[in-house]
């Protein structure tokens, strides 16, 4: 009698409770991250790929490939891409959707096989719907926010390597009554990038494509936060200290991600 107990509590594993215990990732993690512009959406993305081992795969670099490639190397010579390269040239959404083009391009990349963070889609319901058709969906859509006032306050506080593209914010963003406290990030003294070491810093603040970027964020917003919220694998979270949010950030989707 005891040894069957034992054996049950064997199986349901009491010889190994932790109670600190933490889940790990899932196999294959899939994982999207979604914001308006100018919440370190970059270095969030680069960083978590590193930690969690999958890679980062741009949609819009899958397309431009299909659409540089098609018909002209062996790779890229099956009618699937030709068909694909005339929808993306005659911006044909609807077909890209019904075909599941998206999906199936997944499907032959290799770099997204075991996992990845997906950027630059999905950008509206329709696509996410498809996406949700791919091995099981994401185990995560992660929003990331700022309140729109520092949005502001960080594209006209921005500056860039001219050489590589990495970017610097010379001020501390500060906003007492939302508790936010962003502080600056700039070279070391000698004023060299810390990516390549050039010195060529220079403002890129670009008030044009920033507001271009925050409307078709606020226009698919609800949709796609409703979407995700609705499968259980929304993570929300609004930044306070810029990108020194990562860890904390990293942890609430640890805590809430899908298995
Ligand atoms: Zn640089």
């Amino acid at each position: 009698m005891w040894l069957s107990s034992l054996k049950t509590g064997l199986k349901k594993g009491f010889l190994n409770k932790d109670r600190h215990f933490l889940q790990r990732w899932p196999t294959h993690t899939k994982v999207v991250f979604f914001g308006p512009p100018n919440v370190f959406q970059d270095e969030i993305t680069q960083r978590f790929a590193v930690d969690v081992g999958v890679p980062v795969v741009s949609m819009n670099t899958v397309l431009r490939n299909v659409v540089e490639q098609a018909g002209k190397t062996e790779e890229f010579s099956h009618s699937f891409f030709l068909r694909v390269r005339d929808m993306l040239n005659a911006g044909d959404e609807e077909g890209l959707i019904k075909e599941k083009v998206h999906t199936k391009l997944l499907r032959l990349c290799s770099q997204a096989q075991n996992g990845f963070i997906l950027t630059d889609f999905p950008a509206n319901v329709a696509q996410a719907e498809t996406l949700e058709s791919f091995r099981g969906g994401l185990n995560a859509f992660v929003h990331v926010s700022l309140p729109e006032d520092i949005l502001v306050d960080i594209e006209e506080n921005k500056l860039e390597c001219a050489d590589c593209g990495r970017e610097y914010f010379p001020e501390t963003i500060v906003d007492e009554s939302l508790g936010i406290r962003i502080a600056p990030f700039m070279p070391e003294t000698d004023g060299h990038c810390v990516d390549c070491g050039s010195t060529n810093i220079r403002s890129s603040s670009d008030p044009i494509s920033f507001e271009r970027e925050l409307e078709a964020y606020k226009a698919t917003k609800e949709g796609l936060l409703a979407f995700y919220n609705h499968f259980g694998t929304l993570v929300d979270f609004e930044l306070k200290h810029g990108f020194e949010d990562y860890d904390n950030l990293k942890r609430k989707i640890q805590m809430n991600i899908k298995h």
